[in-house]
């Protein structure tokens, strides 16, 4: 791919700020990761790697600046087009402080929905996204924030645990879960389940029905649930995300049982019918509509080790409720599985049906 001139002098605009902003080598910044400002702060730049290479070379080597610093690290990535959450108060602080706003890495991953420096819910930008100037477009926006309440108060103390257990950040109690590969896998499967998107014929994640914000994400053909799992958590929203990771943080344990039910109870004080177990959490995850839609969503958690099954035993019980559904669908053969076991028991193995 070539870039154009312009490109170019865009991306070296932004490499100069950020050296200006840091004034040290980013390699004395990466030592001290205890910190919550790494790589939180750093600058979002999506060039192909042979741009990168070649100022890497002619001109950033002389700072001690390696390749590693502009590749993500997280595998959940926005695509480039879609990048369109910010925290208004960063750019603000960016103007103060090096007179140019700049996109922050952390806002392009799918699991962020809140800014740690300022613990606030990220805004979406009303113009459309655009490549080189969005910091600006967003900075010239005006950002509405609802007004707090204990329920928002709460929502966002939660979800921004979640968060960061999620990136393993500094100083979080696991609650006994560990942040490995696999519990991430379990993770990004299901936060991503509760955000599908919904089509004309297909119900949405049930994180956006609770945030009831569905408008303008509705496919008008129908798609695979592998799609429309895939495709949703890009285009969510910072509010949907925030609901996704407080539902999957209870389906994980991450969230202490006495903290889970002031929460509901707030919730209902404003309208918002919070469910109060991950069965629930599991029963309205899915509506199976058909036997393919089950075995597809069967087939995407086979991955998942026993013991975070038995872990998480509640959770796949409510997604195996919904199979009742599919009686009239069942074979002879389907009916002496789906007899056999605890609910939960079945998904350890992928059934031969
Ligand atoms: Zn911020």
């Amino acid at each position: 791919m070539t870039r154009s001139a312009s490109d170019y002098n865009a991306f070296t605009m932004a490499l100069k700020a950020m050296i200006r902003r840091r004034r040290r080598a980013p390699e004395t910044v990466l030592a001290s990761q205890g910190s919550d400002q790494w790589p939180w702060e750093s600058t979002d730049i999506d060039y192909d790697m042979h741009v990168i290479r070649e100022v890497i070379g002619k001109y950033l080597s002389s700072f001690d600046v390696k390749q590693d610093y502009f590749a993500s690290f997280f595998s959940l990535v926005v695509p480039h087009n879609m990048r369109n959450h910010y925290c208004p108060e960063c750019l603000r602080e960016d103007i103060t402080a090096i007179e140019f706003p700049y996109w922050r890495k952390a806002w392009t991953y799918c699991m962020t929905a809140y800014c740690y420096q300022h613990k606030r819910l990220l805004v979406t930008m009303r113009s459309g996204p655009s490549t080189y100037d969005r910091a600006w477009q967003a900075f010239k926006e005006e950002a509405f924030d609802s007004p707090s309440n204990a329920f928002r108060v709460m929502r966002d103390r939660l979800a921004i645990r979640v968060q960061r257990w999620y990136f393993g950040r500094p100083s979080f109690n696991t609650l006994g879960l560990e942040n490995t590969q696999s519990t991430r896998a379990l993770f990004d499967l299901t936060y991503s389940l509760l955000l599908k998107r919904r089509t004309r014929f297909e119900e949405g994640g049930y994180a956006c029905a609770l945030a009831r914000e569905n408008r303008g994400q509705v496919t008008p053909k129908s798609m695979p649930l592998t799609e429309r799992i895939q495709t949703g958590v890009s285009i969510s929203s910072p509010l949907q995300r925030a609901y996704a990771l407080i539902l999957t943080g209870m389906i994980l344990g991450l969230i202490l049982p006495s903290q889970i039910s002031s929460f509901v109870g707030l919730a209902k004080q404003s309208g918002v019918p919070w469910p109060s177990t991950p069965f629930v959490i599991g029963k309205m995850a899915i509506l199976y509509s058909n036997r393919e839609e089950y075995l597809e969503l069967r087939k995407l958690y086979s991955a998942t080790p026993p013991d975070l099954i038995a872990q998480c035993a509640e959770f796949f019980r409510g997604l195996e409720h919904a199979v009742y559904s599919l009686r009239d669908e069942y074979s002879s053969q389907d009916r002496l599985w789906l007899e056999s076991g605890t609910p939960h028991q079945r998904w350890l193995v992928f059934p031969d049906l």
